[in-house]
């Protein structure tokens, strides 16, 4: 270990720009045995692992690194999955440079151990050598849990709840299990079989799960609550934020999931009509797409690969403080995408359809309540961007749950998500919430962290129930 004076930090391969563009495929290669040992000997072992402290699910980082480094990589695998359900997808898509990596004590100065890649190298092998199996339940308990959203916070809490001897079920409206990571990331990013293998496990341990099913439509909440002896709901945020500008409602305007959900059931091979009619389709359009967060940069990458024109990002701040990883902003960079900072569409023009964006020039003001830096308009400083089409990524916010849900005693925060107390239970009786619905819009990571937070809430609490019984 303490190899980081004499070693320098690398990443796996990344695909070149020019190659990587034409495709949807992951654009990182897997480490090599060596080099993954290599990288993770670099770690120099901290007292106080700052690593560990920032990351979301306090991952024994430096204990599997220094097994990675001796090659012990089974050893490695059981440790990191200890503490997180999804090793392998959190090491490809997890903000690092903003969490563990972030935060590692050599980053300055030397460059911070590349836990990610390591996390994606040990996890993969595990897959590769068969140590990654099903739950075998030895012992049933006869309890019953439903679980409304197959995202990585629904996955994570039927993983944990399945492997406490719980008959687990999982409905979701879609066709497909993974949530976002399904429909929202792309490919490029997470390819959609990693996913796809966690949930044939799932499955093979005996979690079942009931597609197509949309509570609140195809079957009610209280009807789920009869059938089962706790509810987990973990049904994500997806109403997007509006510009509310003049010419929003022109045609060739899209929000971003209607956007990338079309790329990705394309890339899936379904039939989508509206991506092969072309509406849907950036190919050879001038595309521009509004925001600065990770859905933006989806959005953007996404538009070269279907081989747009031009892919201009406006954001109405700067670089430096925009939502999305840094790392995300330098791969669109070289894939060809042109970033437009301190720049806020101010209107949208054209006949039916968008022609093209009024842009309005920003500035950095002061700092508001949470610290977070402030834009006013520089008067009369505008320019005209033409586009064939606009996607809107700014963001989401919570549905209506109550509503949809037909249950009006489902308390709800002033943000509009889902109100839980410690032991993740929200205003109705066995009736619990976790990832985005209740923390907002964030990340796969925190999904993973709350979900199986709240399996264990749910399993104490009906395994108490089962004692004051007996
Ligand atoms: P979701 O993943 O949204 O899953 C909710 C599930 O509930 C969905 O399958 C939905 O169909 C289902 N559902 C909703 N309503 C109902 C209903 N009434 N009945 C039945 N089922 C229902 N995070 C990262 O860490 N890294 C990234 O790179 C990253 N990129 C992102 C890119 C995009 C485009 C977006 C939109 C988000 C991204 N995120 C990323 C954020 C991350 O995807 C989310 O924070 C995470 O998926 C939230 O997990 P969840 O389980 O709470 O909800
Ligand atoms: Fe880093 Fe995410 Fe892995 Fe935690 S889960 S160690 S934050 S990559
Ligand atoms: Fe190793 Fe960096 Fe974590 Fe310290 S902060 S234990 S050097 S990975």
């Amino acid at each position: 270990m303490l190899r980081f004076t004499t070693t320098e930090q690398a990443y796996p391969q990344t695909r070149d720009a020019s190659a990587r563009k034409l495709d949807f495929n992951e654009i990182s290669s897997p480490f090599n045995a060596a080099d993954a040992a290599t990288q993770a000997s670099r770690c120099s072992q901290c007292g106080v692992p700052f690593c560990q402290i920032h990351c979301p699910l306090s991952n024994n980082i430096p204990d599997w690194l220094k097994l990675a480094a001796a090659g012990r990589l089974q050893e490695a695998y059981a440790i990191s999955s200890a503490t997180n359900s999804f090793p392998e997808i959190c090491g490809r898509i997890c903000p690092q440079d903003k969490l563990c990596e972030g935060n590692c004590v050599i980053e300055k100065g030397f460059g911070s151990v590349t836990i990610g890649a390591v996390e994606k190298h040990i996890t993969e092998t595990a897959f590769a050598e068969g140590w990654v199996k099903p739950v075998k339940v030895t012992r049933e308990t006869g309890r019953s849990i439903g679980i409304i959203g197959s995202g990585p916070a629904g996955l994570a809490a039927a993983d944990m709840l399945r492997r406490q001897g719980h008959s687990v079920t999982v409905y979701d409206r879609y066709d497909r299990a993974g949530g976002l990571m399904i429909y929202g990331i792309p490919n490029f990013k997470l390819d959609k079989n990693i996913v796809a293998r966690r949930e044939k496990l799932l499955k093979a341990g005996g979690v079942k799960f009931q597609l197509n099913t949309q509570v609140g439509v195809t079957i009610t909440l209280d009807a789920l609550r009869a059938r089962h002896d706790a509810v987990l709901i973990a049904t994500g945020v997806y109403k997007a934020r509006e510009l509310g500008i003049a010419g929003d409602n022109l045609q060739h305007i899209f929000p971003a999931m209607e956007y990338l959900t079309a790329s990705n059931r394309k890339g899936l091979g379904d039939a989508v009509p509206a991506f092969d009619s072309g509406v849907l389709n950036a190919h050879g359009k001038r595309v521009v797409v509004i925001g600065g967060g990770d859905t933006a940069m989806d959005c953007v990458r996404t538009a070269v690969r279907q081989g747009a024109a031009s892919v201009t990002c406006l954001y109405r701040r700067d670089r430096a403080n925009m939502p999305g990883s840094a790392r995300e902003v330098k791969h669109a960079e070289a894939e060809g995408v042109v970033f437009e900072w301190l720049a806020s569409p101010q209107q949208f023009t054209g006949d039916a359809a968008v022609k093209a964006v009024t842009v309005q020039r920003m500035r950095l003001s002061a700092a508001d309540e949470a610290g977070r830096i402030s834009v006013e308009a520089i008067e009369g400083d505008t320019t005209t961007r033409e586009a064939d089409m606009v996607i809107k990524a700014l963001g989401y916010d919570a549905d209506d749950v109550p509503a949809l849900f037909g249950a009006p005693e489902l308390r709800v925060s002033s943000y509009g998500t889902l109100a839980i107390d410690r032991q993740f239970m929200t205003s109705l009786p066995n009736v619990y919430a976790a990832g985005d619905i209740v923390r907002g819009a964030s990340l796969v990571v925190w999904a993973i962290k709350d979900g199986r937070d709240a399996a264990m809430a749910i399993h104490a609490r009906l395994m108490s129930e089962v004692q004051r019984v007996a």
